[in-house]
């Protein structure tokens, strides 16, 4: 089937809840992938920060070649040793004490929401109920993430919506002490938000949000489905800060390109749950808990950890470069490996030069370029994404 007819077959038959990108990809290999005629691309979304280790990473697929061969499926009614292994590793790692498996960033954050619920129930605190989540956030699009992903464009064909949820200023500290209050079981933030522009917390917000929280006796849940895992430099988006949440989602890369949610609990919340509360059929199977074993393994070592880093700040050093030369570029935000590129109008154009070049990038927003390549990335492949995005916010200024 050539690319014409792939096209024509998944538009007849596949819902239309997405804007394809006009070619189709055949194949990765590293932090390239090749589409159907052939052509090259450097792969500036990697699934949406979810190829952390590039494409056809040896280790993931042999550890999940090799548990595939003894058990693919087991229902969470049984105990899994890859499952418990994976949340000892995670624990280890983090703030956490427990951790609840799931499939996806959603359904990471409605496990999040269920159990904030849970854990004021618990307390006898019945009017508890209440949710502060922040401008531009994105958390989902299952109904209670969706309540608390305040734009319009995704939220308004589905009211109702779970009920209260009050929405204060991203980095406005003083935006969400008006709003939290003793019906608060809850204050939800992205320590660097993705979708919604690529905004980084200040420290002082992220500092306040957890001094209101415990003085509120509020949770604060950290979604860090695409900010976490090492994509700033950091295993954990939160560490610069100093702070640390009582609940945490978890996903995109974690099951090295496998479907894996996952939400990180203190032991106060962990003493609040019970069998039956909450569950998942797929949740954290023993083939993808493989191939997450080796990604959590290979992320949080600190050499790879610095490489992030040393590759942030050279990509930061030439973002910046390209923002002195280019004067549509409005700013350039980011940390690590995410990294976004504000223009003064839509940079739709960009994009699509971008495709034509052989750059895949995405957008955040309307006006926002967005880089979040494999964290695998070399400085010469760095080198040739600068090159190509020079080129085209030249064309879309001229
Ligand atoms: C992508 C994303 C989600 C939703 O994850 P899905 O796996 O698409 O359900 C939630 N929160 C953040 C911050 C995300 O970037």
């Amino acid at each position: 089937m050539n690319t014409a007819e792939i096209q024509a077959l998944d538009s007849q038959y596949v819902a239309p809840t997405y804007a394809r990108a006009p070619f189709v990809i055949e194949r990765g290999e590293g932090v390239y992938v090749y589409d159907t005629d052939g052509k090259r691309y450097i792969d500036c979304v990697a699934g949406i920060a979810v190829n952390a280790l590039g494409y056809g990473d040896p280790d993931v697929r042999a550890a999940v070649a090799d548990q595939m061969a003894r058990l693919t499926h087991i229902s969470n009614l049984y105990t899994s040793l890859p499952q418990a292994q994976l949340a000892k590793m995670l624990v280890e790692r983090s703030f956490a004490d427990k951790v609840f498996f799931c499939n996806s960033g959603a359904e990471a954050m409605e496990a999040a929401i269920k159990f904030a619920r849970k854990w004021a129930h618990v307390h006898g605190q019945t009017d508890k109920t209440e949710f502060v989540a922040f401008s531009h956030a994105f958390h989902g699009r299952t109904m209670g993430a969706l309540a608390l992903t305040p734009r319009s464009y995704y939220q308004d064909a589905f009211k109702p919506l779970m009920p209260g949820v009050s929405i204060a200023e991203y980095n406005d500290l003083g935006s969400a002490e008006a709003l939290v209050n003793e019906r608060t079981c809850a204050v939800v933030v992205e320590p660097l938000q993705g979708e919604g522009g690529v905004h980084p917390a200040e420290p002082v917000f992220l500092q306040g949000l957890r001094a209101l929280c415990t003085r509120a006796n509020a949770l604060l849940i950290f979604d860090e489905v695409q900010c976490g895992l090492a994509r700033t430099g950091t295993l954990w988006a939160h560490e610069p800060y100093g702070v640390t949440p009582d609940l945490m989602a978890l996903a995109k890369p974690l099951g090295g390109g496998l479907p894996m949610g996952a939400a990180l609990m203190t032991q106060a919340v962990a003493d609040c749950v019970a069998p039956g509360d909450h569950a998942s059929t797929f949740g954290a199977n023993p083939a993808i808990c493989a191939a997450a074993k080796v990604v959590l393994s290979k992320l949080s070592a600190p050499e790879f950890l610095g490489h992030v880093r040393e590759m942030g700040a050279f990509l930061q050093q030439n973002l910046a470069g390209l923002q002195s030369k280019h004067r549509s570029i409005r700013a350039v935000r980011g940390r690590g490996l995410i990294w976004g590129i504000e223009a003064d109008r839509d940079v739709a154009p960009v994009i699509e030069e971008g495709y034509r070049q052989g750059l895949i990038t995405c957008k955040a927003g309307a006006n926002v370029v967005r880089l979040v390549p494999p964290l695998v990335i070399q400085q010469a492949e760095l080198s040739e994404v600068v090159a190509i995005l020079d080129r085209a916010f030249g064309l879309l200024e001229d």
